[in-house]
Order: C-alpha cells, then structure tokens, then sequence
C-alpha cells in the first residue's frame, strides 16, 4: 500500500448531510468544505453533499471558491473569510458570494452581511441597512459545543437583528448549533465537523447519529523485540521493561500524526494497541502482545479508532488532527469510495 491510505466515504457524507437535514427541519443545510474539505477533499465532499440536499458550499478564501467553481459548475458557493480589494473582480465572475464583517460593502458582488453576536472576531458590531447586492445576513457561534447560555444570547441578538430586515437568508447556525439548538436554524446552517461525522463535542459521533467518512490505515513495516532496558524512537522516552516486541509503522508526524498522539490507541490487526515512544517525522511504534508479520494492517483512524479520542489525548480537537493531515500523494494514497 506504501506508507499509509486514506479512504474517504462518500455515502457517510451523504448519511450524515440526512442526519443534519433532519434537524434542520426544513432550514436549508450549507456544506463547509474550507481547507480541502476539513482534510477529506473539498470537492468530493462538496458533490456528494450537494447530491444529498445540501444547496450550497462554504469556504474561507476566495482561491478556495474558484477551484470548487472549476471543478463542480453551477453551485451556489459562499467565501467565509476575509476577501482582498484585489480578489473581489474575480470573486464577481466566479458568481461567488462574499461575506462582508467590517469596512465598504461591494456592490457588484452577491453578499452577506455578518454581525458579531458573541465570537468577537470578524464581524460588524451593528448590521447597517442592506444595500443593493446584499442577499444574507449571518453571525457564527463562539461556544455553541459547550455554553448553553451565552448560546441562547447569540440566537436572540441574532433574531433581534435581523428581525426588521424581510427578505435576506438568515444563517447563524454552525453543526454544533443545529445538533443541539432548533432555534439556532433560521433559514441556513453552515455544517462542517458533522459533515465529516466527527463530534463537535468532543465525545462519540454515534451518539449525535453521525458516521465518520474517513479511514487512515498503513501496516507495520518493521517488527522487533525489544529486551529489557532497551528504547525506542528518538529521547529514549519508552524503555522496555520486560522483553517486547513492537512494530513500526511507516507514519509520522509530517503526515500528520502528530507528535503529542504518544499514549493514544490504533488497531493492529484489528486489536487496539498503545503508541509508544516519541513519534518521529516519518515513523510511530507500536507496543504489540506478541510477534505479528510485517504487512500486518494497522488502522490510525476509522474502523473504531475514534478521531475524538486522538484529540483527547494531544490535547486538541477532531478538527485540528483532519484539518492537518497530509495529503500529498508523495505521503499517501488517497481513495474515495460511495
Ligand atoms: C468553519 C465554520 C463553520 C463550520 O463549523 P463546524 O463547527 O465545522 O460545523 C461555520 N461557520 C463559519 C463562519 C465557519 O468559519
């Protein structure tokens, strides 16, 4: 297989954009496909999304937009992030949609106007009165995975802001939003981490009913047995203490298993089985019961090895460990089924 594969799962793509539609209950579902699809691959994501009733894609850059442009035609496709004066005349040929936080609204280019209800970031403290070309009005969600209260205060400013303004797509919503706040619909929600079936919660994906659509595996490339008081990997920081064999697999963190996964779980054959030592640029051990060929396939994510739990470990989130994969072809083999 060479170093690693990673699997990608339209038809959980599509299960998962069901999942959220139903929680929508009738709001309409946009795809957030920013930095190649969270890791997964923008415009595979995107179609599939679209196919399963999402009716429009969201990215942060403009570049980002004019690739989805070129490769998926007629879709509507919103540019979250900042654009520049210069990027603006091609946004506006692309049939791109803007989002405007600060500053001159552009009038020859579709956009939505974001107020800042909570996150503190981008956005307007006031909404100014639409001008022309103006089709949304949006704000986004500081701590919608975990402060119900402040939460339920960006819904009603929000609610409150735009009630005098008929007529312009309201979305506020992102997925921890619609998993857990039918208020927070509106007319739109940008959903991305759920798209992908990984929690925004940090917990179990199954239990919000979502799938996870990606699986890395690659295979041990070295078995050994290490006897009492010899180490693997760089700083020495595993010492066997009795004889142990352990396998080495050709991943690391420049493909994006990141050097603070050291103590997290994958399946060896199937078995969890612990990360031991330093991982390296190009390479990880594993500690193993017994000896195991070397071939023997190994799962980093999918097939029961939870991304949350990963993320539990390096002390981060889901987002972060897909957004930061490697996707180079040089580093694995990329396969999209469904
Ligand atoms: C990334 C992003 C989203 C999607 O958030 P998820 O938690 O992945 O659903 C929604 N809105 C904005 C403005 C974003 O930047």
């Amino acid at each position: 297989m060479g170093r690693s594969e990673l699997t990608i799962d339209l038809d959980a793509i599509r299960r998962n954009a069901g999942t959220l539609l139903r929680a929508l209950d009738g709001a309409e579902l946009w795809a957030v496909v920013k930095a190649d699809g969270y890791g997964h691959g923008a415009v595979d994501v995107g179609r599939a999304a679209l196919e399963a009733g999402a009716t429009a894609l969201c990215v942060a850059t403009v570049p980002e937009g004019l690739a989805l442009r070129a490769a998926l035609g007629a879709a509507r496709i919103l540019v979250m992030g900042r654009a520049s004066d210069g990027e603006i005349a091609s946004a506006r040929e692309a049939a791109l949609e803007l989002v405007v936080g600060a500053g001159e609204i552009p009038e020859s280019v579709r956009v939505h106007l974001k107020l800042d209800t909570g996150m503190g970031r981008w956005g307007l403290s006031e909404l100014p009165a639409p001008t022309r070309g103006v089709v949304g009005l949006m704000s986004h969600f500081a701590s919608a995975d975990c402060d119900p209260a402040f939460t339920e205060a960006q819904i009603e400013r929000f609610r409150d802001a735009t009630a005098g303004l008929p007529g312009l797509t309201r979305h506020l919503a992102n997925s921890a939003g619609v998993l857990r706040y039918p208020a927070a619909a509106f007319d739109a929600a940008r959903c991305g981490i759920a798209l992908y079936g990984i929690s925004p919660f940090g917990e179990s994906a199954a239990a919000d009913g979502l799938e996870p659509a990606l699986r890395w595996e690659s295979e041990l490339a070295q078995v050994k047995l290490l006897a009492p008081g010899e180490s693997t990997g760089y700083g020495r920081r595993f010492t066997a203490g009795r004889p142990t064999w352990i396998g080495i697999v050709p991943v690391g963190y420049a493909d994006g298993f990141r050097r603070d996964l050291t103590g997290t779980q994958v399946r060896v054959g199937g078995e969890p089985r612990r990360v031991v030592g330093t991982v390296s640029m190009d390479a990880f051990a594993v500690a193993l019961e017994r000896e195991l060929p070397v071939g023997t396939p190994v799962t980093l994510i999918g097939a029961g090895v939870e991304v949350e739990e990963h993320a539990r470990v390096a002390g981060t989130i889901g987002y972060e460990l897909v957004a930061g994969l490697n996707r180079s072809s040089e580093r694995s083999r990329r396969v999209v089924v469904g």
